[in-house]
Protein backbone atom coordinates (compact mmCIF):
# COMPACT_ATOMS: atom_id res chain seq x y z
CA UNK A 1 0.00 0.00 0.00
CA UNK A 2 1.39 3.45 -0.78
CA UNK A 3 1.19 6.34 1.63
CA UNK A 4 -1.84 8.20 0.58
CA UNK A 5 -3.83 4.99 1.02
CA UNK A 6 -3.07 5.10 4.65
CA UNK A 7 -3.83 8.38 5.27
CA UNK A 8 -7.05 7.36 3.36
CA UNK A 9 -7.47 4.58 5.85
CA UNK A 10 -6.51 6.86 8.46
CA UNK A 11 -9.02 9.41 7.24
CA UNK A 12 -11.81 6.88 6.92
CA UNK A 13 -11.21 5.52 10.69
CA UNK A 14 -11.66 9.54 11.17
CA UNK A 15 -14.72 9.61 9.56
CA UNK A 16 -16.34 7.08 11.47
CA UNK A 17 -15.76 9.08 14.41
CA UNK A 18 -17.29 12.24 12.92
CA UNK A 19 -20.10 9.93 12.14
CA UNK A 20 -20.94 8.72 15.46
CA UNK A 21 -20.20 12.29 17.27
CA UNK A 22 -22.82 13.59 14.81
CA UNK A 23 -25.22 10.93 15.71
CA UNK A 24 -25.13 11.61 19.09
CA UNK A 25 -24.97 15.44 18.86
CA UNK A 26 -28.13 15.03 17.57
CA UNK A 27 -29.63 12.73 19.83
CA UNK A 28 -28.25 15.02 22.87
CA UNK A 29 -29.73 18.34 21.43
CA UNK A 30 -32.30 17.52 18.54
CA UNK A 31 -33.87 20.59 16.79
CA UNK A 32 -37.20 19.17 16.43
CA UNK A 33 -37.68 16.88 19.75
CA UNK A 34 -36.52 17.07 23.21
CA UNK A 35 -33.40 16.86 24.42
CA UNK A 36 -31.55 13.13 25.77
CA UNK A 37 -31.03 13.03 29.28
CA UNK A 38 -27.82 14.57 30.80
CA UNK A 39 -25.82 11.92 31.16
CA UNK A 40 -26.22 11.92 26.82
CA UNK A 41 -25.81 15.38 26.13
CA UNK A 42 -22.04 15.05 28.59
CA UNK A 43 -20.95 12.12 26.54
CA UNK A 44 -21.62 13.73 23.13
CA UNK A 45 -20.02 16.83 24.43
CA UNK A 46 -17.10 15.16 25.57
CA UNK A 47 -16.86 12.55 22.61
CA UNK A 48 -17.46 16.02 20.25
CA UNK A 49 -14.26 17.73 22.14
CA UNK A 50 -12.01 14.47 21.92
CA UNK A 51 -12.56 13.48 18.53
CA UNK A 52 -12.06 17.73 17.61
CA UNK A 53 -8.63 16.98 19.13
CA UNK A 54 -8.14 13.65 17.17
CA UNK A 55 -9.09 15.51 13.64
CA UNK A 56 -6.59 18.36 14.44
CA UNK A 57 -3.97 16.02 15.99
CA UNK A 58 -4.29 14.26 12.32
CA UNK A 59 -3.76 17.30 9.96
CA UNK A 60 -0.91 18.47 12.36
CA UNK A 61 0.75 15.73 12.03
CA UNK A 62 0.18 13.92 8.81
CA UNK A 63 3.61 12.25 8.41
CA UNK A 64 3.11 8.74 6.60
CA UNK A 65 6.01 7.08 4.90
CA UNK A 66 4.47 4.31 3.26
CA UNK A 67 5.88 1.48 5.29
CA UNK A 68 3.44 -0.57 7.33
CA UNK A 69 6.42 -1.03 10.37
CA UNK A 70 7.34 2.62 10.31
CA UNK A 71 3.39 3.93 11.37
CA UNK A 72 3.04 5.21 14.92
CA UNK A 73 -0.31 4.25 15.86
CA UNK A 74 -1.08 5.10 19.06
CA UNK A 75 -2.33 1.74 20.69
CA UNK A 76 -3.89 3.30 23.55
CA UNK A 77 -5.81 5.94 21.54
CA UNK A 78 -7.34 3.39 19.99
CA UNK A 79 -8.29 1.49 23.44
CA UNK A 80 -9.76 4.79 23.92
CA UNK A 81 -11.83 4.85 20.71
CA UNK A 82 -12.99 1.51 21.57
CA UNK A 83 -14.37 2.86 24.97
CA UNK A 84 -15.84 5.44 23.30
CA UNK A 85 -18.07 3.14 20.81
CA UNK A 86 -18.70 0.99 23.54
CA UNK A 87 -20.30 3.66 25.34
CA UNK A 88 -21.95 4.70 21.76
CA UNK A 89 -23.10 1.52 20.78
CA UNK A 90 -24.31 0.92 24.06
CA UNK A 91 -26.73 4.38 24.39
CA UNK A 92 -27.90 3.94 21.06
CA UNK A 93 -28.48 -0.25 20.59
CA UNK A 94 -32.16 0.29 22.69
CA UNK A 95 -33.20 2.12 19.46
CA UNK A 96 -31.26 -0.03 17.09
CA UNK A 97 -29.86 -3.45 17.47
CA UNK A 98 -27.83 -2.40 14.16
CA UNK A 99 -25.67 -0.22 15.77
CA UNK A 100 -23.51 -3.09 17.01
CA UNK A 101 -22.57 -3.17 12.81
CA UNK A 102 -20.27 -0.61 13.84
CA UNK A 103 -18.08 -3.12 15.79
CA UNK A 104 -17.31 -4.64 12.19
CA UNK A 105 -15.80 -1.24 10.90
CA UNK A 106 -13.58 -0.93 14.06
CA UNK A 107 -12.70 -4.00 13.48
CA UNK A 108 -11.95 -3.79 9.41
CA UNK A 109 -9.92 -0.38 10.51
CA UNK A 110 -7.82 -1.61 13.43
CA UNK A 111 -6.66 -5.24 11.24
CA UNK A 112 -5.36 -3.11 8.35
CA UNK A 113 -4.21 -0.16 10.47
CA UNK A 114 -2.37 -2.77 12.98
CA UNK A 115 -1.64 -5.00 10.42
CA UNK A 116 1.99 -6.06 11.32
CA UNK A 117 1.49 -6.36 15.11
CA UNK A 118 -1.46 -5.80 17.52
CA UNK A 119 -4.27 -6.37 15.06
CA UNK A 120 -5.01 -9.54 17.03
CA UNK A 121 -4.90 -7.63 20.37
CA UNK A 122 -7.25 -5.55 18.92
CA UNK A 123 -9.74 -8.30 17.41
CA UNK A 124 -9.81 -9.52 21.18
CA UNK A 125 -10.47 -6.18 22.52
CA UNK A 126 -13.36 -5.69 19.71
CA UNK A 127 -14.89 -9.18 20.77
CA UNK A 128 -14.81 -7.72 24.70
CA UNK A 129 -16.60 -4.57 23.59
CA UNK A 130 -19.05 -6.70 21.80
CA UNK A 131 -19.89 -9.39 24.30
CA UNK A 132 -20.31 -6.70 26.96
CA UNK A 133 -22.82 -4.70 24.46
CA UNK A 134 -24.52 -8.07 24.32
CA UNK A 135 -24.71 -8.35 28.21
CA UNK A 136 -25.88 -4.74 28.53
CA UNK A 137 -28.37 -5.35 25.56
CA UNK A 138 -30.61 -8.13 27.15
CA UNK A 139 -27.92 -10.19 29.63
CA UNK A 140 -31.10 -13.03 30.05
CA UNK A 141 -31.68 -13.77 26.11
CA UNK A 142 -28.53 -14.00 24.48
CA UNK A 143 -28.42 -15.50 21.34
CA UNK A 144 -25.41 -17.60 21.57
CA UNK A 145 -25.54 -18.65 17.72
CA UNK A 146 -25.58 -14.64 16.99
CA UNK A 147 -22.63 -14.16 18.98
CA UNK A 148 -20.77 -17.13 18.05
CA UNK A 149 -20.71 -16.12 14.49
CA UNK A 150 -20.34 -12.52 15.17
CA UNK A 151 -16.89 -13.33 16.95
CA UNK A 152 -15.75 -15.88 14.03
CA UNK A 153 -16.38 -13.26 11.42
CA UNK A 154 -14.24 -11.06 13.53
CA UNK A 155 -11.34 -13.24 13.85
CA UNK A 156 -11.46 -14.34 10.45
CA UNK A 157 -11.53 -10.76 8.96
CA UNK A 158 -8.65 -10.15 10.70
CA UNK A 159 -6.83 -13.25 9.54
CA UNK A 160 -7.52 -12.36 6.06
CA UNK A 161 -6.56 -8.77 6.12
CA UNK A 162 -3.48 -9.51 8.44
CA UNK A 163 -1.76 -12.06 5.55
CA UNK A 164 -2.76 -10.20 2.73
CA UNK A 165 -1.19 -7.09 4.06
CA UNK A 166 1.86 -8.88 4.86
CA UNK A 167 2.06 -10.23 1.23
CA UNK A 168 1.67 -6.80 -0.09
CA UNK A 169 4.37 -5.67 2.50
CA UNK A 170 7.19 -8.47 1.68
CA UNK A 171 6.24 -7.54 -2.22
CA UNK A 172 7.37 -4.32 -1.73
CA UNK A 173 10.20 -5.14 0.05
CA UNK A 174 11.14 -7.64 -2.83
CA UNK A 175 10.54 -4.96 -5.29
CA UNK A 176 12.89 -2.63 -2.58
CA UNK A 177 15.45 -4.90 -3.04
CA UNK A 178 15.11 -5.49 -6.67
CA UNK A 179 14.94 -1.80 -6.91
CA UNK A 180 18.19 -1.44 -4.90
CA UNK A 181 20.08 -4.43 -6.78
CA UNK A 182 19.33 -3.00 -10.63
CA UNK A 183 20.92 0.70 -9.04
CA UNK A 184 23.76 -1.29 -7.47
CA UNK A 185 24.13 -2.68 -11.16
CA UNK A 186 23.60 0.33 -13.01
CA UNK A 187 26.24 2.47 -11.20
CA UNK A 188 28.79 -0.51 -11.83
CA UNK A 189 27.61 -0.54 -15.49
CA UNK A 190 28.19 3.06 -15.82
CA UNK A 191 31.88 3.24 -13.70
CA UNK A 192 32.85 0.35 -16.29
CA UNK A 193 31.73 2.28 -18.92
CA UNK A 194 33.56 5.19 -18.11
CA UNK A 195 36.58 3.33 -16.60
CA UNK A 196 39.70 2.24 -18.64
CA UNK A 197 40.12 -1.33 -18.44
CA UNK A 198 43.88 -1.47 -18.27
CA UNK A 199 44.51 1.44 -16.19
CA UNK A 200 41.78 2.20 -14.39
CA UNK A 201 41.89 5.48 -15.54
CA UNK A 202 39.09 7.65 -16.77
CA UNK A 203 38.69 6.40 -20.66
CA UNK A 204 38.84 8.81 -23.34
CA UNK A 205 34.54 9.39 -23.44
CA UNK A 206 33.95 10.28 -19.95
CA UNK A 207 37.61 12.64 -20.22
CA UNK A 208 35.21 14.65 -22.35
CA UNK A 209 32.21 14.53 -19.66
CA UNK A 210 35.02 15.71 -17.14
CA UNK A 211 36.40 18.42 -19.32
CA UNK A 212 33.09 19.67 -20.34
CA UNK A 213 32.41 19.83 -16.49
CA UNK A 214 35.43 21.37 -15.26
CA UNK A 215 35.30 24.50 -17.99
CA UNK A 216 33.92 26.43 -15.31
CA UNK A 217 36.62 25.52 -12.56
CA UNK A 218 39.00 28.31 -14.29
CA UNK A 219 41.93 28.85 -14.10
CA UNK A 220 41.82 24.96 -15.58
CA UNK A 221 44.38 23.79 -17.08
CA UNK A 222 44.99 20.76 -19.28
CA UNK A 223 47.91 18.78 -19.63
CA UNK A 224 48.41 15.81 -22.61
CA UNK A 225 50.94 13.30 -22.33
CA UNK A 226 52.79 10.94 -24.96
CA UNK A 227 55.46 8.47 -24.19
CA UNK A 228 58.28 8.49 -26.25
CA UNK A 229 58.61 6.32 -29.24
CA UNK A 230 56.46 3.34 -27.29
CA UNK A 231 56.23 1.81 -30.24
CA UNK A 232 59.91 0.50 -30.09
CA UNK A 233 59.25 -0.51 -26.65
CA UNK A 234 56.22 -3.28 -27.48
CA UNK A 235 58.47 -4.00 -30.87
CA UNK A 236 61.37 -4.42 -28.72
CA UNK A 237 59.84 -6.37 -25.42
CA UNK A 238 56.54 -7.16 -26.80
CA UNK A 239 52.56 -5.70 -26.56
CA UNK A 240 52.29 -7.21 -22.70
CA UNK A 241 55.35 -5.42 -21.28
CA UNK A 242 54.03 -2.33 -22.86
CA UNK A 243 50.79 -2.50 -21.31
CA UNK A 244 52.77 -2.98 -17.99
CA UNK A 245 54.30 -0.10 -18.77
CA UNK A 246 51.31 1.96 -19.47
CA UNK A 247 49.61 0.46 -16.39
CA UNK A 248 52.66 2.05 -13.81
CA UNK A 249 52.82 4.70 -15.51
CA UNK A 250 49.17 5.60 -14.76
CA UNK A 251 50.09 5.16 -11.46
CA UNK A 252 52.77 7.58 -11.06
CA UNK A 253 50.04 9.94 -12.62
CA UNK A 254 48.16 9.33 -10.18
CA UNK A 255 50.25 9.87 -7.45
CA UNK A 256 51.60 13.15 -8.71
CA UNK A 257 47.93 14.62 -9.06
CA UNK A 258 46.29 16.12 -6.39
CA UNK A 259 42.31 14.59 -5.43
CA UNK A 260 41.02 17.30 -7.26
CA UNK A 261 42.85 16.69 -10.46
CA UNK A 262 41.51 14.25 -13.19
CA UNK A 263 43.88 11.91 -14.33
CA UNK A 264 42.60 10.00 -17.72
CA UNK A 265 43.95 8.27 -20.36
CA UNK A 266 43.39 9.89 -23.53
CA UNK A 267 44.12 7.58 -26.14
CA UNK A 268 46.69 4.11 -26.63
CA UNK A 269 49.83 5.70 -25.03
CA UNK A 270 48.66 9.14 -24.17
CA UNK A 271 47.32 10.81 -21.20
CA UNK A 272 45.61 13.49 -20.31
CA UNK A 273 45.20 15.64 -16.60
CA UNK A 274 42.33 18.43 -16.12
CA UNK A 275 43.49 20.37 -13.44
CA UNK A 276 40.34 22.34 -12.23
CA UNK A 277 41.39 25.45 -10.47
CA UNK A 278 44.83 25.99 -11.53
CA UNK A 279 46.73 28.36 -12.81
CA UNK A 280 49.59 27.69 -15.77
CA UNK A 281 52.49 27.83 -13.54
CA UNK A 282 51.55 25.24 -10.93
CA UNK A 283 50.51 22.73 -13.89
CA UNK A 284 53.65 23.60 -15.50
CA UNK A 285 55.28 22.40 -12.16
CA UNK A 286 53.19 19.08 -11.29
CA UNK A 287 53.63 17.99 -15.59
CA UNK A 288 57.70 19.07 -14.68
CA UNK A 289 57.64 16.58 -11.79
CA UNK A 290 55.98 13.98 -13.96
CA UNK A 291 58.10 14.02 -16.61
CA UNK A 292 61.40 13.87 -14.25
CA UNK A 293 60.39 10.70 -12.35
CA UNK A 294 58.88 9.07 -15.18
CA UNK A 295 62.40 9.29 -16.97
CA UNK A 296 64.13 8.51 -13.39
CA UNK A 297 61.69 5.15 -12.77
CA UNK A 298 63.06 1.83 -13.88
CA UNK A 299 60.04 -0.01 -15.06
CA UNK A 300 60.40 -3.48 -14.17
CA UNK A 301 58.88 -6.34 -16.62
CA UNK A 302 60.07 -9.06 -14.41
CA UNK A 303 63.06 -10.11 -17.32
CA UNK A 304 63.63 -6.42 -18.50
CA UNK A 305 64.45 -3.05 -16.54
CA UNK A 306 63.25 -0.71 -18.84
CA UNK A 307 63.47 3.20 -18.84
CA UNK A 308 61.06 5.38 -20.82
CA UNK A 309 60.71 9.35 -21.42
CA UNK A 310 57.03 11.44 -21.90
CA UNK A 311 56.19 14.55 -23.70
CA UNK A 312 53.94 17.13 -22.14
CA UNK A 313 51.94 19.92 -23.81
CA UNK A 314 50.09 21.95 -21.27
CA UNK A 315 47.91 25.00 -21.42
CA UNK A 316 45.56 26.94 -18.93
CA UNK A 317 41.94 28.41 -19.83
CA UNK A 318 42.11 31.53 -18.02
CA UNK A 319 39.16 33.33 -16.59
CA UNK A 320 38.35 35.33 -20.14
CA UNK A 321 39.06 32.88 -22.75
CA UNK A 322 37.04 32.63 -25.49
CA UNK A 323 38.49 28.98 -26.20
CA UNK A 324 36.27 27.77 -24.38
CA UNK A 325 33.66 28.64 -27.08
CA UNK A 326 34.90 25.94 -28.84
CA UNK A 327 35.53 22.59 -26.94
CA UNK A 328 38.20 21.21 -29.20
CA UNK A 329 39.65 24.59 -30.36
CA UNK A 330 41.62 24.32 -26.59
CA UNK A 331 42.21 21.04 -26.60
CA UNK A 332 44.11 21.12 -30.03
CA UNK A 333 46.11 24.21 -28.62
CA UNK A 334 47.60 22.15 -26.17
CA UNK A 335 47.51 19.05 -28.88
CA UNK A 336 49.78 21.22 -30.92
CA UNK A 337 51.91 21.99 -27.29
CA UNK A 338 52.97 18.48 -27.39
CA UNK A 339 53.31 18.50 -31.02
CA UNK A 340 55.96 20.90 -30.12
CA UNK A 341 57.65 18.87 -27.67
CA UNK A 342 57.81 15.90 -30.08
CA UNK A 343 59.28 17.97 -32.64
CA UNK A 344 61.75 19.54 -30.62
CA UNK A 345 63.30 16.77 -29.13
CA UNK A 346 60.80 14.90 -26.70
CA UNK A 347 61.46 14.26 -23.28
CA UNK A 348 59.96 17.68 -22.54
CA UNK A 349 57.29 19.53 -21.26
CA UNK A 350 56.42 22.58 -23.67
CA UNK A 351 53.87 25.51 -23.00
CA UNK A 352 52.66 28.45 -24.58
CA UNK A 353 55.25 30.54 -22.38
CA UNK A 354 58.15 28.54 -22.89
P1 LIG B 1 56.33 9.21 -30.44
O1 LIG B 1 57.52 9.42 -29.55
O2 LIG B 1 56.31 10.08 -31.60
O3 LIG B 1 55.07 9.30 -29.66
O4 LIG B 1 56.45 7.71 -30.94
P2 LIG B 1 55.55 6.50 -30.57
O5 LIG B 1 56.20 5.26 -31.05
O6 LIG B 1 55.23 6.53 -29.13
O7 LIG B 1 54.23 6.85 -31.34
P3 LIG B 1 53.35 6.03 -32.29
O8 LIG B 1 52.04 6.80 -32.39
O9 LIG B 1 54.06 5.77 -33.59
O10 LIG B 1 53.07 4.68 -31.58
C1 LIG B 1 52.24 4.52 -30.47
C2 LIG B 1 52.29 3.11 -30.06
O11 LIG B 1 51.55 2.88 -28.87
C3 LIG B 1 51.73 2.20 -31.10
C4 LIG B 1 50.88 1.22 -30.33
O12 LIG B 1 51.19 -0.10 -30.58
C5 LIG B 1 51.14 1.55 -28.90
N1 LIG B 1 49.98 1.35 -28.10
C6 LIG B 1 48.81 2.04 -28.14
N2 LIG B 1 47.95 1.51 -27.24
C7 LIG B 1 48.55 0.50 -26.61
C8 LIG B 1 48.17 -0.43 -25.60
O13 LIG B 1 47.05 -0.41 -25.07
N3 LIG B 1 49.08 -1.34 -25.20
C9 LIG B 1 50.32 -1.40 -25.76
N4 LIG B 1 51.17 -2.32 -25.32
N5 LIG B 1 50.70 -0.54 -26.72
C10 LIG B 1 49.84 0.39 -27.17
MG1 LIG C 1 50.77 8.83 -29.48
MG1 LIG D 1 54.14 8.12 -28.34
Amino acid sequence: MRTNEFRIIEEMYLSLHVILVIILLNEAFPLYASAGSTFVKVFAILFAIYVAFKVIYHFMNNTYDGDLDNRSNNTLMTIIDGLFFLMFIVINIRGSYYFIHFYFLFQVLQSIRFATGGSLFFTIYTTLLYLSTEIFYDINNINYGNVFSTIVILFVTNYIIKFSLGDIKNLGLERHELYNELKDKNEELSRLANTDYLTSLANHQSFYSLYEGMKNAKPMSLALFDIDNFKNINDTYGHLVGDVILKELSSILKRHVRSSDFPARYGGEEFAVIFPNTNLKDAIKVCERIRESVENHVFDSGENKIKITISVGVDSMETLDCREENDLEFINDVDSLLYRAKKEGKNKVVSPCI
